[in-house]
């Protein structure tokens, strides 16, 4: 069993698709082991993205980051991190194949709905990041 970390970023949580996104997790066999709303201080999306800082598209990342509240969970599955990335579709939505999260709800390369952690080291940073051992209930 592995664990990731997803997001419901904050146009997604504006959009009212938390259910629409927890939906496709839980029918896929994803099981949510923690979850919880917050508003990211500049200061959190930051660190959260540390690895992006020089990219052209940071400021207006953190923008968008911090514009909202978002909804942060921990999936565990089976190859979950994968698994995931597969139900996000490619971070451009023109790109994403269709039946994504990201096909099918994206408006823009940076408003794509969904964060979903991208290898094992970054999924426990980011798992870490957000949730203590004792809020993620497996
Ligand atoms: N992003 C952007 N412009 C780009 C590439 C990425 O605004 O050209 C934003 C987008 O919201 C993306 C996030 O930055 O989801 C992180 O980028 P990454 O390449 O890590 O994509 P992801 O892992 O989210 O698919």
């Amino acid at each position: 069993m592995e664990r990731t970390l997803s997001l419901i970023k904050p146009d997604g949580v504006a959009r009212n698709l938390i259910g629409e996104v927890i939906k496709r997790f839980e029918t896929a066999g994803i099981k949510i082991v923690a979850m919880k709303k917050l508003h990211l201080s500049r200061k959190q999306a930051e660190g959260f993205y540390a690895v992006h800082k020089e990219r052209p598209f940071f400021n207006s990342l953190m923008e968008f980051m911090t514009s909202g509240p978002i909804v942060a969970m921990v999936l565990e599955g089976e190859d979950v991190i994968a698994h995931n990335r597969k139900l996000m579709g490619a971070t451009n939505f023109k790109e994403a194949e269709e039946g994504t999260i990201r096909r099918d709800y994206a408006t823009d390369i940076e408003k794509n709905v969904v964060h979903g952690s991208d290898a094992p080291e970054t999924a426990a940073f980011e798992i870490s990041y957000f949730f203590n051992s004792m809020e993620i209930v497996g």
